[in-house]
């Protein structure tokens, strides 16, 4: 993967910005000289690079793989039309090592020494500011420098990227999203669970007082006030944003925990919220919008390389963690707690529901747990139909006593 940052140059001596501009002068004859007659006859850089490349090279003495930089840069040029292809914001592309170094000075001060021409460095220190501390971080966190950009106004475009570690990922972290926070679970295929938590736990509180605020909006619009209707769409246009800041928020954790246990993430999927239409539920439900927290967790997904997978809802509310028998998903006298009316398992609901969702899907893969005194049916955490799935395996999990896991 890779992660683009903008670093700002010190002002440069005279000399140097005449260099530099010089080099850019040049870019673009080569583009209007060379690439521009040619573009729209190519069909990939490929093609383009094979037609231009040796011309280009036996008569400008930009280094070579600037200039293939700059023919591959250059060919989004081709889906503009010809009037409107300007050229004047085009950047240079410097690869590390070759036509570019990155090295500290005594005082720590970060500089890039560029190949303009051939035997010719200019080094261009960097202001030291924020972004270079960010990107301090990212190098000593292991990503590496792989080119820079100059653009017109001599900043610094630094594209920096990590290789993937493929890790096993043999544990399974289980999520459960509930009215008023996200439960995950994390557990081993040996049934140990490493860790449970709660996230989002704020947007709740920062939420209900917003709905509140809605309401009395709400009212005052409903008798015709035009300033209470101009707040409600303000409001609205808050709440938009605060979903959309923790959804990103919650997604990096999960993502954060799911790193940290070599967990793939497993979100239960939809039809348990559409198939709940009571007017109640939807409105709680919506505290914490499922659809966009699991899209933004997918998306992650492709950059950390974190696996991650569903499993049907049926009975993880209701299955008992403590003999896998079948209960109502929520205490009648507490609405938090869980509680088994054949063994006498006594937990928070939400947690045992993420735990559920992560034995599901163990017993799935039909991946597990040899090793136990306890063990725990799963047959009731699939419908009857489904009874093939669970067939092959011994119906059964071992599991930790979910009370010992730590909890935030
Ligand atoms: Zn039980």
């Amino acid at each position: 993967m890779q992660k683009v940052i903008k670093l700002q140059s010190v002002e440069l001596t005279h000399k140097k910005q005449l260099e530099l501009s010089d080099a850019r002068i040049e870019a673009k004859r080569i583009i209007n000289k060379f690439i521009l007659p040619n573009i729209d006859s190519c069909e990939d850089n490929g093609q383009l690079q094979q037609k231009v490349y040796n011309d280009i090279r036996k008569e400008s003495y930009l280094p070579s793989q600037v200039l293939l930089n700059l023919i591959r840069s250059s060919f989004h040029l081709k889906q503009k039309s010809a009037e409107t292809r300007n050229i004047d914001r085009i950047t240079l592309d410097y690869n590390i090592p070759r036509a570019c170094k990155m090295f500290m000075l005594d005082d720590k001060k970060l500089c890039f020494a560029i190949t303009v021409k051939p035997r010719h460095r200019i080094v261009i220190p960097i202001e030291s500011n924020g972004s270079v501390i960010r990107f301090q971080k990212q190098i000593d966190n292991g990503w590496k420098m792989k080119q820079i950009g100059l653009t017109n106004r001599n900043e610094i475009i630094a594209t920096i990227e990590k290789k993937k570690v493929r890790k096993n990922y043999k544990n399974i972290l289980g999520i459960d999203t509930n009215s008023n926070n996200v439960s995950v679970t994390a557990l081993t295929p040996q049934g140990k669970i490493m860790k449970q938590l709660y996230l989002g736990k704020n947007l709740y509180d920062r939420k209900a007082k917003i709905l509140k605020r809605k309401a009395i909006l709400q009212s005052h619009a409903d008798k015709g006030s035009s300033k209470a209707q101009e707040k409600l769409r303000k409001l609205s246009r808050k709440v938009r944003n605060i979903n959309k800041n923790a959804v990103g928020e919650i997604s990096k954790q999960i993502h954060e925990i799911a790193e940290k246990y070599e967990a793939r993430i497993v979100f239960e999927r939809l039809h348990k919220f559409e198939a709940n239409k009571s007017k109640a539920f939807n409105r709680k439900v919506t505290l914490i919008p499922f659809h966009m927290l699991t899209m933004t967790t997918a998306i992650r997904s492709v950059d950390t390389g974190v696996p991650m997978g569903y499993v049907d809802s049926y009975h993880t509310s209701k299955w008992c963690s403590g003999c896998g028998s079948v209960n109502p998903p929520h205490d009648s006298s507490n609405y938090a707690i869980y509680r088994c009316g054949n063994c006498g398992l006594v937990v928070n609901s939400d947690r045992k529901a993420s735990l559920a969702v992560a034995v599901k899907k163990f017993a799935e893969r039909k991946e597990y747990f040899q090793f136990s005194a306890k063990r725990v049916p799963v047959n009731a955490l699939f419908r009857g139909d489904e009874s093939n799935v669970i067939q092959a395996t011994e119906n059964a999990v071992s599991l930790s006593d979910p009370k010992e896991a730590s909890c935030l």
